[in-house]
């Protein structure tokens, strides 16, 4: 009868500890805050996109003063072939509120373009992504993409 306690307990530590270590790791893997600054840069420059997520999620924070038409930030995922392609599209006509972009296939996503002391959040699926493939991260913000981008990880 003791032993068969005991053995109850130690279950019912394990599930514990198992479930607190699965909401960590979920909180730590599945979503990620990048910061946009006063100095043109993304404190990243690399994201790891965990394909097990249900959905990632990207917290956008511009830690600077500017206001958005001065120093707008936003972060745009696409295919690192597509670059080229996707900043030749640049151009302040398409607005702010678009990211300075048309609508295009090869933008995977894209955040709204924030100023200083603002923040926004963009949710990925990760199934998007393909293994072998190249991805990466820019800010459309016309002049922005040459000191803000990163690869993706996935
Ligand atoms: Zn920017």
């Amino acid at each position: 009868m003791k032993f068969y306690f005991k053995n109850i307990l130690m279950k019912i530590i394990l599930v514990v500890l198992t479930l607190f270590n699965f909401s960590y790791t979920y909180a730590e893997e599945c979503g990620l805050v990048v910061h946009g600054s006063d100095m043109m840069k993304f404190d990243t420059n690399e994201i790891h996109i965990n394909k097990n997520c249900e959905k990632f999620v990207v917290n956008l924070k511009h830690s600077g003063n500017l206001p958005v038409n001065a120093m707008g930030h936003n972060i745009v995922f696409l295919e690192s072939n597509n670059l080229q392609k996707v900043i030749s599209k640049i151009n302040m006509s398409h607005g702010i509120e678009n990211g300075f972009m048309p609508e295009m296939d090869e933008i995977l996503f894209k955040s709204k373009m924030i100023g200083g002391g603002e923040e926004t959040t963009l949710e990925l699926d990760p199934n998007v992504f393909i293994s072998g493939k190249e991805y990466i991260f820019i800010c459309s913000f016309p002049g922005h993409f040459a000191l803000m981008k990163g690869k993706l990880n996935i």
